[in-house]
């Protein structure tokens, strides 16, 4: 049985004392409900970067995972701006988010960059989450499929039968990230189904029943129940919603039906 997990990408939002009192009433909420959590339940926080330290100290004893939002695939050198693996490992982090849309789409990060992040981070025993997802126009056009099939065969392309199993892959329609329009549980079934088949026919049977295929695009307290609750989701990626204590616990506690 595979683990959900519910990962807040907090995007470009706090500051380090907002972070910290955030962090305080998520605990109060989630760190007395933890053993019964934990049976089958991750979650995840991915700050903005600068404030992986604070993140990291507060949550010190908890549960809680700590991710970033993106590294680049070199260990050091000329990349200003840049951060790497061997920079976030000492603070704890576990994941990595990589390929968002929104470093696709604003920043200009192509397949090739993004599966030399996913193989960086295999290499430094980072957890790569990879994002794939169709804009509006090219599911209007019908080619969700067609597109998140690519962006994960690039995406994944040279990831071992054996790392296969560390990559959670998290399938974000570009047209409902921070839209207030979710795919419908059926829509993300459909297309998570088929990137699980994707992963049978590369990487075989059993990579693809332990693969964790997690959905985002407004996620909220009161869609996430019927989204889980599908077979082939395996979680959530969380924005908006995890920017309140309230609503991401809530997010967190998902009923699987
Ligand atoms: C995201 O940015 O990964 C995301 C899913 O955002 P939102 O939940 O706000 O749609």
């Amino acid at each position: 049985m595979r683990s959900k997990l519910v990962a807040a990408n907090w995007k470009m939002n706090f500051t380090a004392n907002e972070a910290r009192a955030m962090l305080a009433a998520l605990r109060a909420e989630l760190d007395p409900e933890s053993s019964t959590l934990a049976k089958d339940r991750e979650v995840l926080i991915a700050p903005p970067a600068v404030l992986i330290p604070a993140v990291s100290q507060a949550l010190a004893g908890s549960s809680l995972l700590l991710g970033a939002q993106n590294m680049h695939f070199e260990d050091k050198g000329a990349f200003t701006g840049e951060i790497s693996a061997p920079m976030l490992k000492p603070f704890g982090v576990t994941h990595v988010i990589l390929g968002h849309s929104e470093r696709r789409h604003i920043f200009g990060e192509t397949d090739e960059a993004i599966n030399k992040k996913v193989l960086a981070a295999l290499r430094h025993r980072l957890v790569p989450i990879l994002c794939v997802g169709e804009t509006l126009m090219q599911h209007d056009a019908g080619n969700a499929l067609e597109v998140v099939v690519k962006q994960l065969e690039n995406g994944l392309d040279g990831v071992s039968s054996e790392d296969i199993e560390r990559v959670v892959v998290a399938y974000e329609p570009v047209w409902a990230i921070g839209t207030g329009k979710n795919a419908t549980p059926e829509q993300a079934g459909t297309i998570h189904g088929a990137v699980r088949e994707i992963i049978e026919q590369r990487w075989g049977r059993e990579a693809a029943v332990k693969a964790r295929i997690i959905y985002g695009g407004s996620v909220t307290p009161e869609n996430v129940d019927s989204l889980v609750s599908r077979p082939d989701i395996d979680g959530a990626l969380v924005g908006g919603a995890s920017l309140r204590a309230d609503s991401f616990a809530r997010i967190v506690r998902a009923r699987v039906g």
